[in-house]
């Protein structure tokens, strides 16, 4: 097998008194599609925040190529571009256009010249469908258009790993299905994602590896088919029981 890209090892997040992670372990490696699944609070957010540096793991590690990200010789912006992040609420700059949006970070934290970053804002808009609206403003597109934005934004850094924290959640219905095929397109050119979905049918189709998350721990972990053909956990199949 090739060496993993992130370890998560034993991982454990406190807030105050409040035990929110124990115990997590999982690697990823190249052009793994892993899937985290689970109720609301059980600490999914959480812990792709502790792997995007948003929050800093209380006890345990997060290794990236072999580094604890922790150790302070790491730059977290440069981590950041290698190991990056789209959210439910798109975090887009309301300010900016949609191509200062996708070129602002491969200037300041990647050095690329102007005509570097626009053509790479413009081949990943072109991706996932926005070129036309290069000079749109966040606040002028659909929640669909935004979070397609926001994806090419991470892109445009390429990032050796992508991670989803719900992408879908905050969309209206008909707009799920045009950002989860951006992310199928994604998934089929191989990119190494973390997704954190509700989308079920979609985590079953797309991921190589599914983890289960309640109460800060993961209760199961393996394949689609393991999780959702044959879950051996009660809590797993209550949850999943609930999507059908
Ligand atoms: P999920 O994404 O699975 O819904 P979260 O990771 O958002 O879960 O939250 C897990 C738990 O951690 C919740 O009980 C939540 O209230 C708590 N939590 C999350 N962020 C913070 C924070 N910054 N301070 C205190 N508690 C937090
Ligand atoms: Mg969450």
């Amino acid at each position: 097998m090739s060496e993993a890209i992130i370890q998560v090892q034993h991982l454990g997040k406190e807030f105050g008194s409040h035990s929110v992670l124990r115990d997590i372990d999982f690697s990823v490696h190249p052009q793994d599609v892993t899937s985290i699944i689970g109720p609301s609070g059980s600490g999914k957010s959480t812990l792709l925040r502790c792997i995007n540096m948003l929050e800093i793991p209380s006890t345990g590690a997060i290794l990236y190529h072999g580094t604890d990200i922790t150790d302070r010789r790491v730059n977290v912006e440069s981590y950041r571009a290698k190991v990056g992040m789209v959210f439910q609420n798109f975090n887009l700059f309301n300010n900016k256009t949609v191509l200062g949006n996708c070129m602002v970070g491969q200037m300041r934290v990647l050095k690329k010249s102007k005509e570097e970053a626009h053509r790479k804002a413009i081949f990943y808009l072109e991706k996932v469908g926005m070129a036309e609206y290069i000079n749109a403003k966040p606040r002028q597109l659909s929640g669909g258009q935004k979070q397609r934005v926001a994806i090419a934004r991470a892109l445009a850094m390429e990032p050796e790993v992508l991670l989803f924290d719900e992408p879908t959640s905050a969309l209206d219905p008909q707009m799920v299905g045009e950002v989860l095929q951006v992310m199928r397109q994604l998934v089929e050119e191989g990119l190494t994602m973390i997704i954190v979905t509700h989308e079920m049918a979609f985590a079953r189709d797309v991921s190589k590896h599914v983890i289960f998350m309640t109460d800060g721990v993961i209760e199961e972990q393996g394949t689609p088919q393991d999780i959702f053909e044959n879950p051996s956990n009660e809590r797993t199949k209550e949850f999943l029981s609930r999507f059908r």
